[in-house]
């Protein structure tokens, strides 16, 4: 868990990698069933480009099928979600049912001056899913080539400032308290800076789990 742009996409894709399992992202998701222009992806358009939350509802039935379907047998990392406590319930109930429990909630934190900062100069490729910085591209124009393979990249829609304060206030007021719920639970909550370099933020995410692990 962390507000956008915390990288939780950018750590989750690279501890799932360390761990062998796979990486389960509503909001991936989301932006593959709008871009295959499902009933799905026209359901969740509206709420996505306000920078509001998908109702509970949809979410959960997008994670039940998913994790149904995938070969989840050495665990899995879930990213952008719970987003709210009827998530955290509705996962619950989910695992449950499998037979499995979280091991942990991760709680990446990033300053908002440092959020706000990140999402303005994120560009993500349509054709590969790569996500660079202004800074790495040396450019924040759209549709300069994506350094992995060559489309023009593009701004997100819902990175674009009015809905960036949307989407952090939604983060502070719906998903923040599901971290407090969590830490009412028996789930241990690992809190982790997300600040500093990509590599730095992930050993310390590594040290942080094995630790927890070993306890
Ligand atoms: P993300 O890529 O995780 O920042 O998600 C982008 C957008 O997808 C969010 O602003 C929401 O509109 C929607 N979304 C992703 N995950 C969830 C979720 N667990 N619950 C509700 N909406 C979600």
């Amino acid at each position: 868990m962390g507000p956008p742009g915390a990288g939780k996409g950018t750590q989750g894709a690279r501890l799932a990698e360390w761990l062998g399992v796979p990486r389960f992202s509503t909001g991936d998701m989301l932006r593959e069933a709008r871009r295959a222009g499902t009933e799905l992806g026209e359901r969740a358009r509206r709420y996505m480009d306000a920078g509001e939350l998908v109702p509970d509802e949809v979410i959960l039935d997008l994670i039940d099928e998913t994790l149904r379907g995938a070969d989840a047998s050495r665990g899995f990392i879930l990213d952008g979600f719970p987003r709210t406590e009827t998530q955290a319930e509705g996962l619950g109930d989910v695992l449950a049912r499998r037979g499995e429990s979280l091991d942990a909630v991760v709680d990446l934190q990033v300053p908002e001056e440092e959020l706000v900062r990140r999402l303005s100069a994120r560009r993500v490729c349509p054709e590969c899913g790569a996500v660079w910085s202004a800074e790495e591209l040396e450019s924040g124009e759209e549709g300069i080539p994506c350094p992995e393979c060559s489309a023009g990249v593009e701004q997100r829609e819902d990175d674009r400032p009015e809905t960036v304060r949307r989407r952090l206030e939604v983060y502070r007021t719906q998903t923040e308290p599901v971290l407090a719920w969590y830490a009412a639970s028996d789930v241990p909550v690992v809190a982790v800076p997300g600040t500093g370099p990509v590599s730095e933020v992930q050993r310390r995410l590594r040290e942080r789990l094995t630790e927890g692990a070993e306890t």
